[in-house]
């Protein structure tokens, strides 16, 4: 998977920041050399390391540290959100004439990388949102790319409109758009000729195309594999024919995927879609977001506190994310979490956003975790957690039988039942060490991604 070995460096940096606990600004500057390192190993283009460097190393040096968060914790933070900006922030949709209006897409890219493939995919998208595609063979110099756009448009249920290889692609353009227009297609998509190298033919066709036939977007292919290559052909492109987006195939690869951090950045254009694999179903939308937590390899813990800081006094969300990736909770932090959890959607909604976590609730393993049975039993814990002392819940080791007997009592409830809450608890707290990949391990990469 692309960007594994970038995501364990930063690891790697984050944990020694985090050892630390107080940083100074050599720390921090020490830890910002070595990210510079692994973006530059990872093929992120030069001159966008050097800005990202800068931008983090400002915010980083002279803000004040948020309650809550650890100085290294904080740079994360950092990191996270400019690792997030420079990947354009916002998802980007493709844009679609408005109404019921035809859509032309011109998908442009060199040979190779996967133009053809992603052509298909991208109708199989447009197909379930309700549109009616039609694919074009353009690319008329390779015949064995008018048959693949013909498999793979049935394999999809979409047409797929060719006129052999003997016309001129801007002819079959202007032919393709009549025939839709009668065929009450709304989204016409020319799979165009790539070349093995940008060379001049190949772009005075693609303006032949745009000058022949109205054409809305212009979509560029680029291959992840070829890392700032591809950077560059989206410059060439972007300089030459002007694109309107590109699409990062081949990032399932074994791919450093440097290109991916640098397109926005380098061209001004936003990644639409990643390829993540040789199926037709394997194309992704692009999440800056996201990407940025799978970098970090952190599944969407930075979701959930962005989430509890939403929705809560931020203080204390933080204050929360922090011990449970400790695992220092006591009772009284069971007792406010379980305020806090209600407050957030319920207990099923955060271990949803937990790395390695997604998908407990849908297996049945931790089935229906906000039923009213469940609220019940909520209150009896917090019944049971009022009735001990502020040592015992500061220190739950305290808890031997005699004092279980006093808390039963305390909370009208059965010896049986403080028992099952405090080995309940203690497991929970298990399970937080556990947690994988939570601003550290491995696992973080098996998020909810
Ligand atoms: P074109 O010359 O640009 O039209 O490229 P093709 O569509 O023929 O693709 C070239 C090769 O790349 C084919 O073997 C595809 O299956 C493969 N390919 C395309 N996209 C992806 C992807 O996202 N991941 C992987 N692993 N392979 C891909």
């Amino acid at each position: 998977m692309a960007f594994d070995s970038l995501t364990e460096k930063l690891q790697n940096v984050f944990r020694n920041l985090r050892s630390k606990g107080r940083l100074t600004e050599d720390d921090v500057k020490a830890a910002l050399r070595e990210v510079k390192m692994a973006l530059l190993e990872a093929d992120v283009n030069f001159k966008v390391v050097k800005g990202f460097i800068k931008d983090v190393q400002e915010r980083a040096v002279g803000q004040d540290v948020m309650n809550g968060l650890n100085p290294g914790q904080m740079v994360i933070k950092i990191v996270n959100e400019e690792l997030v900006k420079l990947m354009g922030s916002e998802t980007t949709e493709i844009k679609l004439q408005p109404g019921s209006a035809m859509t032309v897409i011109m998908m442009a890219g060199l040979q190779g990388a996967g133009k053809t493939t992603t052509t298909a995919k991208l109708a199989g998208k447009f197909k379930l949102k309700g549109k009616k595609p039609l694919l074009v063979a353009c690319d008329v110099y390779r015949p064995a790319a008018i048959k693949q756009l013909q498999i793979n448009g049935e394999k999809q249920g979409v047409e797929v409109f060719s006129m052999g290889d003997k016309n001129r692609p801007a002819d079959i353009a202007k032919a393709a758009i009549q025939h839709a227009a009668k065929n009450g297609n709304n989204i016409v998509i020319l799979d165009t000729a790539g070349r093995l190298h940008i060379d001049e033919d190949m772009m005075a066709e693609l303006q032949e195309i745009k000058e022949a036939v109205e054409v809305h977007q212009t979509i560029l292919v680029v291959d992840a594999m070829t890392g700032q290559d591809a950077v560059n052909v989206a410059g060439t492109f972007n300089d030459k024919i002007g694109i309107d987006g590109v699409i990062v195939t081949k990032l399932d690869g074994d791919t450093r995927g440097g290109a991916a951090l640098s397109i926005k950045a380098v061209t001004g254009r936003p990644i639409l879609y990643v390829g993540m694999g040789e199926k037709l179903s394997d194309l992704e939308q692009f999440y800056p977001d996201r990407m940025a937590s799978r970098i970090l390899g952190m599944g969407d813990v930075l979701t959930l506190i962005e989430k509890a800081g939403a929705e809560l006094d931020e203080d204390k969300a933080i204050k929360m994310a922090d011990k449970m990736k400790k695992a220092q909770f006591d009772f009284d932090d069971y007792l406010d979490s379980m305020e806090q959890m209600r407050k957030m959607g319920g207990l099923s909604s955060i271990m949803s956003m937990m790395p390695g976590l997604g998908g407990l609730g849908g297996k049945g393993k931790m089935p229906d975790l906000d039923s009213e049975e469940n609220e019940k039993k909520m209150a009896r814990m917090e019944a049971m957690i009022h009735s001990m002392t502020p040592e015992e819940r500061r220190n739950p080791d305290l808890l031997n039988p005699s004092r279980k007997h006093r808390i039963a009592r305390g909370a009208g409830v059965d010896i049986a039942e403080v028992n099952r809450m405090v080995k309940q608890f203690n497991e929970s707290r298990k399970m937080m060490k556990k947690l994988p990949g939570m601003m550290g391990g491995k696992g973080g990469k098996r998020g909810r991604f």
